[in-house]
């Protein structure tokens, strides 16, 4: 099991204090949420996991090995995806192709072997393909394989970012909000997707502002407000919890 873990991660800008020693756990085959009001700093934790900012202070593990400096491209290389709240596609490239740029992130055999047309390169791309069709099939959008994603309703933009971030086959999938905008059968068909994702073991972290949604696919919260972890519980204790009601009725 190779937990990732926040150890007292702070993170300032100027003044404004985004994370204020965070302390939490990220576990393989769970759905870890992260709830609170707009500006607690939910995606500065993101952001600062992957590498995309430094923290201002604190450590950060996955495992026994300490990835607090590493760069974004090392923390992609151990296995880590994620999706961003305000989408972000090639608009222009077909859904197929938005897939097939996740794929080669990761991809074992060089991307020139692929453009040179190396021996392998070619059995890889016939089985990328493949792959790729799978992810298109399990989130029911092969009938949009050949469609500029950014020509897609807004939903199903989302499914392309998050099969982009899949197409990798992460052992970390970071969430940021990726089911806002969308309506209940929506997101819940996408739940049950992040359900079996975690069983299969993925460590995922849920970040959601969707509270009825976040309890039922969780089966551990931490609540952010001002920075500053709050709460963290089970759901069952969360939504009962006092201070987390109070974040809620202050947003
Ligand atoms: P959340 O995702 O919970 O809504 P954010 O992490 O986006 O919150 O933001 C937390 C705080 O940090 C906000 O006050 C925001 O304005 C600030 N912030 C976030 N990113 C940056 C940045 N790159 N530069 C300056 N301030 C930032
Ligand atoms: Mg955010």
């Amino acid at each position: 099991m190779t937990d990732l873990a926040l150890n007292r991660v702070s993170k300032n800008f100027g003044g404004v204090v985004a994370a204020e020693t965070v302390t939490m756990a990220i576990v393989p085959g769970r759905i870890t949420g992260l709830i609170g009001p707009n500006g607690a700093g939910k995606s500065t934790l993101v952001n600062l996991i992957t590498g995309m900012l430094p923290v201002s202070s604190g450590t950060i593990s996955f495992g026994a090995r300490d990835i607090t400096t590493a760069r974004a491209d090392e923390i992609a290389r151990l296995g880590f995806a994620r999706t961003f709240q305000n989408i972000r596609l090639f608009k222009e490239a077909t859904v197929l192709d938005n897939l097939l740029i996740g794929y080669h992130s990761a991809q074992t055999s060089p991307v020139m072997a692929n453009i040179l047309g190396l021996p392998g390169a070619r059995a890889e791309t016939r089985k990328i393909k493949n792959q790729a069709y799978e992810l298109l099939d399990r989130f029911g959008m092969t009938r949009y394989a050949d469609f500029p994603a950014g020509g897609l309703a807004y939903g199903h933009q989302r499914r392309v970012e998050m099969m982009r971030a899949l197409a990798s086959a992460p052992s970390v999938l970071l969430l940021d909000e990726p089911v806002a905008g969308m309506n209940d059968v929506e997101a819940g068909e996408l739940g049950d997707i992040f359900r079996s994702l975690a069983s299969s073991g993925m460590a995922i972290l849920l970040i959601e502002h969707n509270i009825r949604f976040v309890t039922k696919l969780c089966e551990y919260i931490y609540v952010l407000s001002n920075g500053r972890i709050i709460a963290e519980d089970e759901p069952g204790n969360i939504v009962a919890n006092p201070a987390v009601i109070a974040a809620y009725l202050g947003d």
